[in-house]
């Protein structure tokens, strides 16, 4: 699939539409969920355009993969969501149809706040 330059968060990445930012770098931007799922949702969005997390591992370069690991764990660590500095969140990825992913960019949910529950409902 080809990355759709018109997709929600490619659009928040612009400016284009606002978003309730948490942290931003030269690799990542995080912002909460619209819908949040749990007490804390977070979203954190890969800088460049990469569709789902098989496209980013392709043809993100290193430097573009550890700073989107890290920033990550800079958002969590925001959040106060860590296991360090918090009671532990989950971090969630959806690729494609049976994934359940509805927005081509690839994005990684954080839940926490509160215990999460089941893996799989
Ligand atoms: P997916 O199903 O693709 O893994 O998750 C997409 C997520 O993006 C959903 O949880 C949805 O609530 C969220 N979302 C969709 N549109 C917007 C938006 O315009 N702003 C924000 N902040 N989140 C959005």
């Amino acid at each position: 699939m080809s990355y759709d330059d018109n997709n929600i968060f490619a659009k928040i990445l612009r400016g284009e539409i606002p978003c309730k930012k948490i942290y931003e770098d030269e690799y990542v931007l995080s912002f909460h969920d619209i819908n949040p799922q749990k007490k804390i949702h977070a979203l954190v969005i890969p800088k460049g355009k990469f569709t789902d997390l098989d496209d980013f591992a392709k043809k993100a370069t290193d430097k573009e993969i550890v700073g989107f690991i890290k920033g990550v764990n800079k958002v969590a660590v925001k959040l106060e969501i860590t296991m360090d500095n918090g009671e532990g969140y989950r971090a969630l990825v959806n690729i494609g149809e049976f994934g359940g992913q509805e927005v081509p960019h690839l994005h990684f949910h954080l839940f926490g706040g509160e215990k999460i529950g089941k893996m799989v409902q």
